[in-house]
């Protein structure tokens, strides 16, 4: 990759910029474009942050993080057809796997056959909630109507007296736990809210047709930042993870491992949980650190079984399947767009994951291939290969898919999400206002810190 080694070296930039995910190189090249130098400071020796491509052979790839892409996800939709980058659909046909209480059942779409009540329940709750996702302004949640209350709320509270039934319980718990990584006793409603307004509703979460499941990136998600990267050459310096940054009137020095940087400015494009690992001077304001302290990144373990041929199809399944077995509790055909070998994802979040990282491998693919095999018949216990993606366990994430503020830390901190420390800018998915936490939101958070970068500076667009 044509980036810079990260030999020791002094820089000066127009602006530096702390990470090489698709927020930060976002930044960086917009940037570029109107003219300004930059640096691209990355703590690992490689670019993607939170996406990330496993080689299957044969130029095909897994994504195990960050993966897909849905209808209204303009700009991240956009930067892939700049880049060249095609979509293609997630594989959707045929019936869908519930298996709930020991029983397993197929259905087709997005309706599980399910006593009446039970879906009535769902049907209500959801509704319900995409209601009361409305009052939530996307600029400023912490301003809603009753925002303190709200975020006062765990959604395990309101489950407990908007959903009845224990179906439809077990069923948002795992819909909450592919999507934000977490457990609905330590998500706030305040921000679920939220959440589900920036993505345009319930629905666009967690549908696969028409929602945030329906396509992904032929090559791999990964392939956008390094596209980017590529672009932007020289100035992408791996293995310098950012240590200090100091700011005076002036501007910035930043320390990173081989690498001092000066700049007029800094955009910190980093998840909000690894922003406490920076050291500032001055320090940061008291209630930017406070929210950071109270973003904790969700948990989720991505399991990925790689098979000659993807079986399932034959017996007219889709690969979807949603299961209270455990400790995979949904699964998705995950094969390349030819179909060839067939991969089969499964999710484990929450505090499961982090149970799960610390048994022997041998037993966690035992457990893996075994609810695999439940869902799928015999082939499934036997891949060609298998290899697990747990986000809780690395370094420059410690957790995913996204950072979710502590219940009362929205309403109480959650303007300095977004608000500038003197010189250094905030970017990320979890600064977006629109598809916050998802591939979309961190390119329009790099867009937006990029436009906000130049404003500050009086620079030309
Ligand atoms: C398992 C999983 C599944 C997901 N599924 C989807 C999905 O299907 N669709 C979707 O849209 N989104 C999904 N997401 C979320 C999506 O991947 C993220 O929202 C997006 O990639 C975040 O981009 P970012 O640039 O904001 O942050 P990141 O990708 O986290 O980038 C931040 C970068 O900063 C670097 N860094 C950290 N600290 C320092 C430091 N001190 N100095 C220098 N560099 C530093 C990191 O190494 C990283 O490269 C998923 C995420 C995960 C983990």
């Amino acid at each position: 990759m044509p980036v810079g080694s990260a030999e020791r070296r002094e820089v000066d930039v127009d602006v530096l910029v702390v990470g090489a995910g698709l927020a930060g190189l976002v930044a960086a090249r917009a940037l570029v474009a109107a003219g300004r130098t930059t640096l691209v400071a990355e703590s690992r020796d490689r670019v993607g942050g939170r996406t990330l491509n496993h080689p299957l052979g044969d130029g095909e790839v897994a994504e195990v993080g960050g993966q897909w892409v849905g209808p209204t996800q303009e700009r991240v939709l956009a930067l892939a057809a700049e880049l060249g980058v095609k979509t293609f659909r997630t594989h959707y046909d045929g019936k869908n796997l519930l298996d709930l209480g020991g029983r397993r059942r197929r259905y087709r779409g997005a309706i599980p056959r399910m006593a009446p009540h039970v879906l009535l329940d769902v049907d209500r709750a959801r509704r319900r909630l995409d209601r009361l996702a409305q009052t939530v302004p996307l600029e400023a949640p912490w301003k809603a109507d009753r925002a303190a209350e709200l975020d006062a709320t765990t959604v395990a509270s309101w489950m407990d007296r908007n959903v009845r039934t224990r179906r439809a319980r077990t069923l948002f718990e795992i819909a909450l736990g592919s999507a934000w990584g977490a457990r609905s006793s330590e998500l706030s409603l305040l921000w679920l809210l939220f959440y589900v307004r920036s993505a345009g509703g319930f629905d666009a979460i967690i549908d696969t047709e028409g929602g945030a499941q329906q396509d992904r990136f032929i090559g791999g998600s990964q392939i956008l930042s390094e596209r980017m990267a590529k672009g932007l050459g020289e100035s992408v310096v791996l293995d310098a993870p950012v240590r200090r940054i100091e700011q005076d009137g002036d501007g910035i020095v930043a320390g990173a491992d081989g690498l001092e940087v000066g700049a007029r400015r800094a955009i910190v494009a980093v998840p909000p949980n690894m922003t406490s690992r920076i050291s500032f001077r001055p320090n940061l304001p008291g209630r930017r650190d406070q929210l950071a302290q109270r973003m904790p990144a969700g948990a989720l373990t991505k399991c990925t079984a790689v098979y000659a041929e993807p079986f399932w199809r034959e017996d007219g399944l889709t690969g979807e399947a949603v299961t209270d077995h455990g400790p995979i509790e949904s699964t998705f055909d995950n094969s390349p767009p030819g179909g060839s070998p067939g991969v089969m994802l499964g999710f484990i979040p929450g505090s499961t994951a982090v149970e799960h990282a610390r048994l022997p491998v041998s037993e966690r693919r035992r457990l893996v291939l075994d609810c695999y095999q439940r869902l799928f018949g015999e082939a499934a216990g036997s891949p060609l290969d298998y290899f697990e993606q747990s986000w809780a366990e690395e370094e420059w994430s410690r957790g995913g898919p996204v950072c979710n503020p502590a219940p009362g830390a929205l309403s109480a901190y959650g303007e300095e999400l977004r608000r500038p420390a003197g010189r250094v800018h905030w970017a990320g998915a979890e600064t977006a206002t629109v598809w916050c936490g998802y591939m979309d939101g961190a390119v329009r958070s790099g867009e937006r810190v990029a436009a906000e970068v130049l404003a500050a500076e009086g620079w030309q667009i």
